[in-house]
């Protein structure tokens, strides 16, 4: 049986914060629902249950995300692990968390060590940088979390810092990265900041060469950084990395083609991406339909169906090798090749460099 990822989104669209950029905000706005509310207990047994079902033993991982996931409130989620040892008794399970922090204490923290999560913690570096995550007040949260993070490192909670990198990220990295080094945060990744659909600017997202020149940048520390022998870890690049020492890739948007993600809204609903949990992209209910009738499903095959196509432009592409044509959402939002063109010319040598490194080292440790 295969193994299985599913996000679930146990509050919905419901936040805490007021993210002046935030994609699943302006992406809920589009749809007919804008909140499914937080979820019921019977549909997280419905999705408990039918993911056993479906992996039978093989790896199963539960990542949740919102909205904030943890307005759901912990009682849910203490609800979902017990339901877990319940029901899933032959896969092995994994938990990830993706937070902004607000509300992590110590008891929050004392549920993510005992169940092992790996947390995602929303940041975009030092006070300034992180001026567009404000609360539900409008107030600023950056010290909020950072003691976030020291609540979570005191329990010895893994969590890695999720950074939406905007214009002003591509202006002041070098004071980011800074902050990052100052507070030990060594696991990065960063996801472009994205406009709305059908928005042709704004004052937040990146341009074609503010994006390319602040990946140039990022890799460069990145590459010293691997060479001082005190790695960080950046995911798009660990993962080009990967790729060019034979290693299939971990994340999407570098596989190729779309796959399906399983999104699950707080009402059951469920989408094949993030990007994509429009009314239009509904592919059922979890609580109605089985896993492998909703991969299985018309709307899913279709999905990934209208993202196979090479681009003709990409089967004769030196770089397509790492850039593989690229995310579906992000080439609706920017000329993504023109980014990757600028990025790959710029650092192609370097990345072969240390990947040539990775590779005899790692044969001179087999
Ligand atoms: S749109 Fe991007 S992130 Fe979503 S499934 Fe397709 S490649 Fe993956
Ligand atoms: S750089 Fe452009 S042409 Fe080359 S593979 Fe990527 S998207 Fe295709």
């Amino acid at each position: 049986m295969p193994q299985l990822s599913v996000m679930i989104k146990p509050a919905s669209s419901l936040c805490n914060m007021r993210c002046e950029y935030c994609f699943y905000h302006s992406l809920s706005e589009a749809r007919e629902t804008y909140s499914y509310g937080v979820m019921s207990e019977s549909t997280a047994l419905s999705i408990i249950k039918k993911a056993a079902d479906f992996t039978n033993g093989a790896p199963l991982h539960f990542a949740f995300q919102g909205g904030e996931p943890t307005v759901a409130g912990l009682d849910f989620f203490k609800f979902f692990a017990k339901a877990v040892k319940t029901y899933v008794t032959k896969s092995k399970v994994t938990f990830s968390l993706q937070t902004n922090g607000l509300l992590i204490n110590d008891e929050w923290a004392k549920f993510f060590a005992e169940n092992k999560f790996l947390i995602g913690l929303s940041l975009d570096g030092d006070s300034e940088n992180n001026q567009y995550r404000i609360d539900a007040n409008g107030k600023y949260t950056t010290e909020r979390v950072i003691r976030a993070s020291e609540i979570l490192n005191a329990y010895g909670v893994p969590f890695n810092i999720l950074s939406v990198a905007t214009k002003k990220t591509a202006e002041r990295l070098d004071s980011v990265f800074e902050y990052y080094d100052k507070f030990g945060f060594k696991y990065v990744q960063f996801i472009p900041c994205l406009k709305p659909f059908g928005v042709d600017s704004d004052e937040y997202a990146m341009d074609e060469n503010e994006f390319a020149a602040f990946l140039i940048s990022a890799w460069q520390k990145y590459a010293a950084a691997f060479y001082n022998r005190k790695p960080i870890s950046i995911r798009f690049f660990d993962n080009l990395l990967m790729m060019a020492t034979g290693e299939r890739a971990e994340q999407c948007g570098l596989y190729g083609h779309c796959g399906i993600q399983f999104i699950i809204e707080g009402n059951g609903d469920v989408f094949p991406c993030d990007f994509y949990c429009l009314d239009e992209w509904k592919l059922g209910n979890i609580n109605d339909m089985s896993f492998l009738e909703i991969a299985t499903s018309p709307r899913a095959k279709q999905f990934i169906e209208e993202s196979l196509p090479v681009r003709p432009e990409c089967k004769t592409c030196n770089f397509y090798k790492l850039c593989l044509g690229g995310c579906k959402r992000y080439l609706a939002d920017l000329d993504y090749c023109k980014v990757m063109k600028t990025f790959f010319t710029a650092v192609l040598p370097s990345l072969h460099r240390i990947a040539t490194f990775i590779r005899n080292s790692n044969s001179s440790h087999n």
